[in-house]
């Protein structure tokens, strides 16, 4: 791959204004490509020069394309349209959810070409990351054997931290301390970047899905996991070792469910699926299926647990007041009735939020949002610096 011998110093001043004036360019080509790079020069306020060398650069990378009928002569030219070259590569994604994992493929719009739900319950954490692996080969000589692999993201829920690719504490999956990303890294061959779950959609959503998540964002994630991420502008908060949105143990009105916290009541415990299911005395999907068939106590179980999930929105809407608010929840998609009880819980709550059915939004990414939150781990990394060490054949910092 190609390389401007500017890796040891890609730290200092002039590498990050680079790097900061070439994502600026990827992203104007991904907001509105195909666009001549004389539009991109204004839209992003850099110069004529430096936007045909960074499109040159990203060209040479094979992540741009100019329009066919464009002629071989013309390359560089400033009205000659550019865009994303989604055919020439490929992000590998795995979500490894309580009781399935997902692994996929995305093109570099964020579009999944391809995912695949594997079971694996029993499985010990380098067992299923083994077999993970093996799947995403399959996947690629499957289905994209003549594109090139960016590498891997990883989502999940737990507490992730993304600066050393493990898992730190994952307690419904039985993980702690799980070195994901080195474990990944060695098997595939690939480089891989491990983040939480909520986060990474955050990243989708900035990247491929809500216009206002650009401004400030809170990601509710709805499954047996409950979590939050939160950004604001192109910062999404970790905190020290990435703990941040843990909202699982956050106390809701009128529950006496018992928590593995020892306490009664805690949001995750709550309105977990696996808590739904022992409920009803069916297993989830079956809840599911009946509910979205209308049936009236499975569609009365979802609306009573999106009243919960609401009290949880207007706290958070309440403390950090984002632009918007994205609830990743299989329900809200599948059952009706369920958005609007968690708007109308949030009406009633929150003294902030003006308008829940302007702030209050489904995740732009219904049914593949595993697969999307995955990818958007790696391609977050690619969008952010597209100069970098993804597709430098460089090492990547830990
Ligand atoms: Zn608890």
């Amino acid at each position: 791959m190609t390389s401007r011998g500017d890796g040891p110093q890609r730290t200092d001043a002039r590498g990050a204004r680079r790097s900061a004036s070439a994502s600026a360019v990827l992203r104007a080509i991904l907001d509105d490509g195909p666009i001549a790079r004389s539009t991109i020069a204004r839209r992003t306020g850099l110069s004529a020069a430096a936007v045909t060398g960074h499109a040159a650069e990203l060209l040479h990378r094979g992540l741009l394309r100019e329009l066919p009928g464009a002629g071989r002569r013309s390359v560089g030219r400033p009205h000659v349209p550019v865009d994303l070259d989604t055919a020439r590569h490929v992000a590998g994604a795995l979500h490894l959810a309580v009781h399935h994992a997902t692994v996929a493929l995305l093109d570099l719009r964020g579009n999944v070409l391809v995912q695949h739900e594997e079971p694996h319950d029993g499985l010990a954490a380098e067992d299923l990351l083994a077999r993970a692996a093996e799947i995403l080969d399959d996947l690629l000589l499957g289905h994209a054997p003549d594109r090139e692999p960016l590498g891997l993201g990883v989502a999940t829920g737990g507490w992730v931290d993304r600066a050393s690719g493990t898992v730190v504490d994952h307690p419904l999956l039985d993980w702690k301390n799980v070195p994901v990303r080195d474990l990944l890294a060695e098997s595939t061959g690939l480089a891989v970047e491990v983040d939480g779950h909520a986060r990474a959609l955050v990243h989708a959503e900035r990247l491929f899905g809500h216009p206002k998540a650009r401004e400030s964002v809170v990601q509710l994630f709805a499954g047996n996991v409950v979590d939050a991420a939160f950004a604001t502008g192109a910062t999404v908060h970790h905190g020290p070792r990435s703990a941040a949105g843990a909202v699982a143990h956050l106390p809701v009105d009128d529950s006496a469910e018992p928590c593995r916290c020892g306490r009664t009541g805690c949001l995750e415990a709550t309105v977990s699926e696996a808590t739904l299911a022992r409920r009803a005395g069916v297993p989830f999907p079956e809840l599911l299926a009946l509910a979205t068939a209308g049936e009236t106590a499975a569609v009365r179980m979802f609306h009573d647990r999106a009243r919960l999930i609401g009290q949880a929105a207007a706290l958070l809407l309440d403390v950090l007041n984002p632009a918007v608010l994205v609830v990743v929840d299989r329900s809200v998609a599948q059952v009706p009735g369920c958005l609007p009880a968690i708007r109308d819980e949030v009406r009633e709550r929150s003294r902030g939020c003006a308008d829940p059915a302007e702030t209050v939004v489904p995740t732009s990414f219904p049914g593949t949002e595993l697969a999307t939150a995955g990818g958007a781990v790696l391609l977050d990394v690619l969008y952010d610096d597209p100069l970098g060490p993804l597709l430098s054949g460089l090492p990547r910092a830990s």
